[in-house]
């Protein structure tokens, strides 16, 4: 069987000790890929409705993508998936690294664990043998001692996932690390291993990834490579500002082709975006009360791309990736080394909490990497926590003493540690906004930035709409990795895909999507990201659009497959109705995903890039649910999409 993926699975129950492999029928492979689509399927069908996010019932699957290991490029990404305990429903979260094709060399499409062990343990696998080994020593250790650690028993060959102090906590906003202190970080699954009292898995594996066509694999990759490499001189770093300033004021916006910023990625990872975006309006600013008018280019200077590339001493590269937009920084303080931040974490530690001291931000990203907590909702949590000390809601007895004041970057680290150890006021923080002001009431929800319990991430609907879509109908809600109508324009699907529109190359920035067909962009964006996460592949990878990045030629190359674009975009449909089937099984209700009027808008900021703008999200939101099949009152799947799909309700 030449196919690309492995065709079989690792079960493993933690409370009897069980481990089996299971086969996978080809079937299952053509009708819903491997990774996510794999992992929609079965989750679906064999979590218990209403199972306890943290109890026994739960399953917690790490799975690679189909093409992970078959000679196609950027497929260095590992999708760990299971019920959430932050939204109580379909949880996923995706990191990049060497994990991905270990999970293959070891033999598996993916391996899924249940149940709760008895103590704490870790898996061991080396070639197709797996076992449970005891992991009371770790147990308490942060990501990096824990890798370490696991790396000097198992062989430096060897690739681990593995939860800090937060998934151990049970933080609703902790995940899991590779490559010591890199974070699958959303959906709070670091919290999901933490009850399952799994410290790690533990991957070691030389087996080989059979493909049907090698050849065609080779030229495919082969042209797609031309365009990753071309990389003309660009811009300094303090030049992305103006570029991001001039996107401002600007009155009309040009459909953008991703190869621009493919360009700035490689040099200087998403970093890139640090200025730019808050310049443009695209980074929420003071919890999303403020504006690049608040948080400037003085503020924002020393996170320039070409300050913050000026500490990297190492750049790295996922597997399989011709890009290679990770790199290690150096830094002063607590802890001198540290990936390189991403954007995400820049600007949730920073603008959005008025936060211009770089050390701190350098300092918490290695402080809630070692810890396993997600970047994004740590920052979005302490902006929350802020604001409502700002407002008299919380008081300084809450806190513990601290001086919970915009900007107070000595208060923020201290907190964000309380945060990891459920100290103090941390106990209440430590699951995020959407927990934290339930616990807190006085009306403290008005401050939090939630889409179903999942803070939001960096990126401002009020500029581009499609994020305020997307956040408010994903089944994972809060997600910025799927669409947004700037990602529709980078990914040009029409140039593959029959049947869906062309954007014009310049059109108004206030009418961000055309009314006519504003779902069909944002449903598109959703199906072909369900494939893209099935095939394993990185996102940034899509941004180059679909005329160079040769997906589902590669997935017909690898598989043997003769399957049309279309035919992968139906795929991408029946992963989505899945997980949103998950959902409605599970008692969420869609239309309580929706986010919160202030992101919406409403009221409209009075200064800055996104003055005056509102999105009117309902109309959108029914427009996506009715095109996908499902009630559009509810979002709710009807039964004859789920028929026609082949997907049998639960
Ligand atoms: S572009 Fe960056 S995140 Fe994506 S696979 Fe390459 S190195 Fe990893």
């Amino acid at each position: 069987m030449n196919r690309g993926y492995m065709g079989k699975i690792l079960n493993v129950n933690l409370g009897t000790g069980a481990i089996a492999e299971e086969v996978i029928p080809d079937e299952l492979y053509e009708n819903y890929l491997a990774g996510m689509g794999l992992a929609a399927f079965l989750l679906y069908n064999r979590i218990p409705a209403g199972a306890d996010p943290l109890g026994p019932d739960n399953i917690l699957g790490f799975l690679p993508g189909l093409l992970t290991g078959t000679g196609s490029f950027f497929t260095g990404r590992w999708m760990v998936a299971g019920k959430s305990p932050l939204t109580g429903g379909w949880g996923d979260a995706n990191c990049g690294g060497q994990f991905a094709p270990a999970i293959k060399r070891c033999g598996y499409d993916g391996i899924f664990f249940k149940g709760i062990s008895p103590k704490p343990v870790y898996l061991f696998v080396r070639n197709g043998k797996a076992e449970l080994r005891d992991a009371s020593g770790l147990w308490g250790k942060d990501a990096v001692e824990t890798e370490n650690m696991l790396l000097r028993e198992s062989g430096k060959n060897a690739r681990v996932a593995c939860i800090g102090p937060a998934g151990e906590k049970l933080s609703f906003i902790s995940g899991i690390s590779t490559d010591r202190g890199r974070l699958a970080a959303r959906s709070g699954l670091g919290a999901v291993m933490g009850a399952k009292k799994l410290k790690a898995v533990v991957l070691s594996g030389a087996k080989r990834i059979p493909v049907s066509n090698p050849q065609e694999m080779k030229k495919l990759s082969k042209a797609c490579n031309k365009w990753v490499q071309f990389q003309p001189p660009f811009v300094s770093g303090p030049m992305t500002a103006k570029v991001g300033a001039l996107l401002r004021i600007m009155p009309t916006q040009m459909a953008q082709d991703g190869m621009l910023f493919k360009i700035i990625l490689r040099k200087w990872g998403t970093a890139c975006m640090n200025q730019m975006s808050i310049e443009m309006g695209d980074s929420p600013i003071k919890n999303w009360t403020g504006s690049n008018k608040d948080f400037g280019v003085e503020k924002s200077r020393a996170t320039n791309p070409d300050a913050i590339i000026e500490r990297e001493t190492i750049k790295y590269h996922c597997y399989s990736c011709p890009l290679g937009c990770g790199g290690i920084c150096t830094m002063k303080g607590e802890y001198t080394e540290t990936h390189k931040p991403e954007y995400e974490t820049v600007l949730a530690l920073g603008g959005l909490c008025m936060n211009d001291d770089v050390e701190s931000l350098f300092q918490m990203n290695e402080i809630l990497n070692r810890a396993g907590m997600d970047t994004i909702s740590a920052g979005s949590t302490v902006a929350f926590v802020i604001e409502c000390y700002e407002k008299g809601i919380i008081t300084k007895e809450d806190t513990g003493g601290l001086e919970l004041k915009w900007g107070n970057s000595v208060a923020m680290k201290e907190l964000v540690k309380k945060m990891i150890a459920r100290e103090g006021i941390g106990d209440l923080l430590a699951d995020g906004s959407k927990f934290a002001a339930e616990r807190i009431g006085r009306n403290a929800i008005q401050c939090a930035m939630h889409a179903g319990g999942q803070d939001l991430p960096m990126h401002d609907s009020r500029n581009d709409p499609g994020y305020a879509l997307h956040y408010s109908v994903e089944p994972t809600p809060g997600r910025h990795t799927i669409g947004a109508q700037l990602y529709y324009e980078m990914y040009q699907l029409w140039r593959r895909v029959k049947g869906i529109p062309k954007p014009k190359l310049f059109y108004h920035k206030n009418v961000k999507y055309d009314p006519a067909d504003k779902a069909t962009r944002a449903a598109a964006c959703s199906k072909f990201m369900n494939v893209v996460n099935g095939a394993g592949l990185c996102m940034f990878s899509a941004f180059i659009g679909v005329h160079r990045l040769p997906i589902f030629e590669w997935l017909n190359a690898a598989t043997g497959w003769n399957k049309t674009p279309n035919d992968y975009m139906e795929t991408g449909a029946r992963i989505q109705t899945l997980r949103q089937a998950f959902n409605i099984k599970h008692g969420l209700t869609p239309k309580s995903f929706v986010v919160p009027d202030r992101v919406l808008g409403r009221e409209p900021l009075v200064e800055g890039a996104n003055k005056g703008r509102s999105v009117a999200i309902e109309p959108m939101m029914r427009d996506y649910w009715r095109l996908f099949g499902w009630d559009e009152g509810t979002g709710v799947p009807k039964a004859e999409s789920m028929q026609q799909l082949g997907i049998e309700a639960k």
